[in-house]
């Protein structure tokens, strides 16, 4: 009998490489892969772009305003076989990555009718199963039903050091202590916004990859990818 497909929601706080494993596991799996950070980015750029929020001001009645404008969106790169974030149509992929989206992106997606709105995105993509989602909200709030939920962590020096390297190697100008302050900032708004606060679902477990190499976490969520699609 073929397998029958599954929701695997990955969860956690920033930085933790909860994409590179979400990714190595829907290529793995031939599912779907989901990044919903890169949705609440899309959103933040857009956002930074009208003028709705800048380093000393957000207006969020503009935004809100101007939803039913903002079209999210993913492609899949012809090269790379990934997807690839698309708003209002142009591909933003490189831009959301930056540091200056990252400092704006936690205040955007504190916003109710912002989470509504792509809340309900995901949830359609995510209707035949076969997923691999990550963000913040998905084993809670997203797909609160599914099959694996799975919840990342790492000490937040580990993380920024991560993010450091990352952003260095994309050439992007940013000091490590500029990472490590957002990775921090980011992590509060977000564990302690009212809407969808950033929380280990009840059911998730939990993966604390500080001292974990790459290859070492894979086969760890692998195996446990494997035996709930078996048990499913
Ligand atoms: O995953 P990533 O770091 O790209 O997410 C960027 C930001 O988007 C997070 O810090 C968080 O504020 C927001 N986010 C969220 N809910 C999700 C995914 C991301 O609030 N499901």
């Amino acid at each position: 009998m073929k397998d029958k497909k599954i929701i695997i929601a990955i969860d956690g706080h920033s930085s933790t490489g909860k994409s590179t494993v979400a990714k190595q596991l829907a290529k793995a799996l031939k599912y779907i892969y989901v990044d919903t950070g890169a949705m609440y980015r899309a959103v933040a750029l857009y956002a930074m772009r009208q003028g709705f929020i800048n380093e000393s001001e957000f207006n969020q009645e503009e935004l809100e305003k101007n939803l039913s404008s903002i079209n999210i969106k993913f492609e899949i790169n012809a090269k790379t076989g990934l997807a690839e974030v698309l708003l209002n149509g142009e591909n933003v992929e490189n831009e959301i990555r930056t540091l200056r989206v990252s400092k704006h992106v936690s205040k955007i997606a504190a916003v109710s009718s912002v989470r509504k709105k792509l809340v309900e995105q995901q949830q359609r993509m995510g209707q035949d199963k076969g997923i691999v989602m990550d963000g913040r909200d998905i084993g809670t709030v997203v797909f609160p039903n599914a099959e694996l939920k799975l919840f990342m962590t790492a000490t937040a020096k580990d993380r920024a050091e991560r993010r450091f390297l990352e952003l260095t190697e994309k050439g992007e100008n940013v000091s490590y202590e500029d990472v490590l302050m957002n990775v921090v900032n980011r992590d509060h708004i977000d564990s302690t916004r009212k809407d969808s606060p950033l929380r280990k679902a009840g059911d998730a477990i939990k993966i604390d990859n500080s001292n974990l190499t790459l290859e070492q976490q894979f086969d760890q969520i692998f195996l446990l990818a494997e035996t709930t699609i078996k048990n499913s």
